[in-house]
């Protein structure tokens, strides 16, 4: 079993169409479980024409005031790095709970234990399966800060059901963020997507500073090889001693393919096959 990750500095680099197009190959003699983590703006499911079925709810703890007890001294508000709490020095706290990341200072603060612990739900997980693919796909809900815990609840799915698969595939959210880093940490190789212009080699760069600071070994996938200067990711790929190892160039087929919930089926991806399955 291996857990392979697609990443990528930027968002709109083509990250989930190159993950649902290895997804799509590998899952023709493997069994292949997708898990897209991009849980702001999932969309793996629209690219392979999944109708996903809900699975459960992702919670994340809240703290709730016992006003009988509390003797409104205003620290906890003092506290709260998030401003969740509006605390006013002889006045009831007021709890804004969409700001709320769960931290806990607040009710470790409370120097009358008049804080304790509550939940609300700030995400779903979905499943799903279509082209012979399982997919996992967790969802943060709008409004909602903290995209981390419905990560999080996927790696504990993944934990579980990985030994039930040949091959676990992450579409990672773009940026360097910590959702992004809880994903990446559960892979043994990952695949950064990126496109030959200055904003994408400037992006990519963040993202293999932090693939070498996690020891996670990688390479470099370029899309739409044929718009722009390749010169800057060669440059890049050089630099940190990778490979480009596959080069999609822009076509119309693959725009066509995407608005129809088809995955791309390119010999390009056949080089990334041979790079997962060797
Ligand atoms: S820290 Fe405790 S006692 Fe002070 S205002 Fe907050 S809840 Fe009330
Ligand atoms: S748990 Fe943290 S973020 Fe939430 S209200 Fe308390 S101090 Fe603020």
């Amino acid at each position: 079993m291996k857990i392979i990750g697609i990443t990528g500095g930027k968002g709109g680099t083509g990250k989930s169409t190159i993950t649902t197009a290895l997804a799509y190959s590998l899952a023709k003699n493997n069994k292949v479980l997708l898990v897209d983590a991009d849980v702001d703006c999932p969309n793996d499911h629209l690219l392979l024409n999944i109708k996903r079925k809900f699975h459960k709810f992702v919670e994340q703890r809240i703290p709730i005031w016992d006003f009988n007890t509390c003797t409104k001294c205003g620290l906890c508000g003092e506290v709260c790095k998030t401003n969740a709490i509006v605390s006013i020095k002889g006045q009831d706290p007021i709890f804004m709970k969409q700001q709320c990341n769960g931290c806990g200072s607040c009710v470790f603060k409370c120097p009358v234990n008049a804080i304790s612990w509550n939940k609300k739900i700030i995400g779903q997980i979905f499943t799903g399966n279509n082209y012979n693919i399982d997919l996992l796909s967790g969802e943060l809900k709008t409004n909602e800060p903290v995209s981390e815990f419905v990560v999080n609840s996927l790696n504990d799915i993944i934990d579980d059901e990985k030994d039930n698969y040949d091959y676990v595939i992450i579409d990672t959210a773009a940026g360097t963020h910590c959702p992004v880093i809880a994903a990446l940490e559960m892979c043994d190789y990952v695949f950064t997507v990126t496109e030959p212009t200055p904003l994408g080699k400037h992006d990519l760069e963040i993202i293999l500073q932090l693939l070498k600071r996690l020891n996670i070994d990688s390479n470099i996938v370029l899309n739409r090889s044929d718009i722009g200067n390749k010169q800057l990711i060669t440059d890049l790929a050089k630099k940190y001693e990778l490979k480009i190892v596959c080069e999609i160039p822009y076509s119309k087929e693959i725009v066509d393919n995407y608005s129809k919930g088809k995955p791309i089926i390119n010999e390009q991806i056949s080089k990334l096959l041979e790079g997962v399955t060797k």
